[in-house]
């Protein structure tokens, strides 16, 4: 077994980090004692920049501006898209729309497809892993539609999709592209294109890696996808998600929401749905435009930086955690879940125990880190290179250790609390 990284190596990689300077530009407790934020991968932290744009367009823009701002408003979700298409997705302009849910959107193209599979196309097809509001839309899709849901095993690779649709009966095949529980990183590529042999349209979830995984949507050859904006693109609670249809695509799906934001000559108001031309189909009410305006300003600080050497340094971040997590914590009974390979990871590390949930209660409660917990036994690391510094991962570790080293969890309670 390799030594422990040491915490001083550690804070030699934050001395020579270039990307260490975004930190500032961050809202951040100054409180030397403050908790370490592990949990960027569920909740993103708030840019400086983000809290003065939502400030003018909250007092500028709506509160003097009033209706009149529609002007500056009524085309800012295809705007956002484009930036977030750009900068994030590897995606040509006009083909990504901000709004709504990451859910509502899956619901959107989903059904969009659904609705005009050819005759035969009886199955939808996901994993046993994806995320659960994923696997309820489509399971709610599938019951309406009469069509039968395909659960395929965890993390599928390009095989394994290429064999749940040999038969070329699948409507849609729909997965998460880093799985939030195990952390792996699916294969874009290769799954979507198993997927072509058949001519089976593939949605993929980019909730988990969208701004900490460089994609190449437009490379790749990607169908259809949606994401949220709240983790890594740190546009907060609730801020709108995206969703992206190929251009070569858009004319031949409808949305089953026929909204007026959707609609060809929204403002002729006229008696008839038709579908606007282009990605704005999609849309189907009025947009939120702080959420548009934080998407905005997280975009742009993760442009700035540049995607690859964010990846970078996340992949070291991670490398560092599992070596430090194999050395201190697998004496202790934990089990590093999320996979070594750097082409197989995206950008948190799962760390699985047995006492997973009593030991992030005592992590927050008396140590100061904040991770978080997923069923059954995952404690999981979330890797925000904007801002998690090498040192904080290494204290992050090294509190874990002393938590169960002196089992200082057995004193929480066992039951979950409703917010985990
Ligand atoms: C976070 C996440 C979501 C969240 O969906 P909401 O509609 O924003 O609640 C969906 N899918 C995946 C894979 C996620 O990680």
């Amino acid at each position: 077994m390799p030594p422990a990284p040491s915490r001083a190596e550690a804070e030699e990689r934050d001395r020579v980090d270039a990307l260490a300077p975004f930190r500032e530009r961050f809202v951040l407790d100054p409180d030397p004692g403050a908790p370490i934020y592990v949990d960027g991968n569920s909740l993103g932290r708030l840019p400086r920049s983000t809290a003065t744009r939502l400030r003018e367009v909250v007092e500028e823009e709506w509160g003097r501006g009033l209706v009149g701002s529609w002007g500056q408003w009524i085309d800012l979700a295809v705007a956002v898209g484009d930036r977030l298409g750009r900068a994030l997705l590897g995606a040509a302009e006009g083909q990504v729309l901000v709004g709504d849910s990451t859910t509502v959107n899956l619901y959107k193209l989903a059904t969009a497809v659904v609705d005009v599979a050819p005759a035969g196309r009886t199955a939808v097809v996901t994993d046993a892993a994806n995320f659960p509001t994923d696997r309820f839309v489509l399971q709610g899709i599938a019951e309406r539609h009469g069509l039968e849901l395909r659960m395929i095993d965890d993390d599928p690779d390009a095989d394994q999709v290429a064999a749940a649709t040999r038969a070329g009966d699948v409507a849609l095949v729909c997965l998460s592209h880093v799985a939030y529980r195990s952390g792996a990183l699916l294969d874009l590529r290769g799954i979507t294109d198993a997927a072509r042999v058949t001519d089976t349209p593939a949605l993929w979830d980019l909730s988990h890696s969208v701004g900490a995984v460089p994609i190449g949507l437009d490379d790749a050859g990607v169908d259809l996808a949606v994401g949220c904006t709240y983790k890594y693109v740190n546009a907060g609670p609730g801020a709108p998600a995206f969703l992206f249809v190929r251009r070569g695509l858009q004319e031949r799906l409808r949305s089953p929401i026929w909204g007026w934001f959707g609609a060809a000559d929204q403002f002729a108001m006229g008696p008839e749905y038709e579908p606007a031309p282009g990605i704005g189909r999609f849309a189907a009410g009025t947009p939120p435009i702080p959420g548009l305006a934080a998407v905005d300003e997280g975009t742009c600080l993760l442009e700035e930086a540049g995607l690859a050497r964010l990846r970078d340094k996340s992949l070291a971040i991670g490398d560092q955690v599992i070596a430090h997590a194999d050395a201190v914590l697998a004496p202790l009974g934990f089990e590093v879940a999320t996979p070594r390979l750097h082409d197989r990871r995206g950008s948190h590390v799962s760390l699985r125990h047995p006492e997973a949930w009593r030991l992030c209660q005592a992590l927050v409660a008396e140590l100061g880190v904040v991770p978080d917990f997923r069923e059954p036994d995952l404690v999981r690391i979330g890797i925000t290179p904007l801002y998690l510094r090498f040192v904080d991962a290494w204290d992050a570790i090294d509190r874990l250790r002393l938590v169960a080293d002196e089992r200082r969890y057995e004193r929480f309670p066992v039951e979950r609390s409703r917010v985990t």
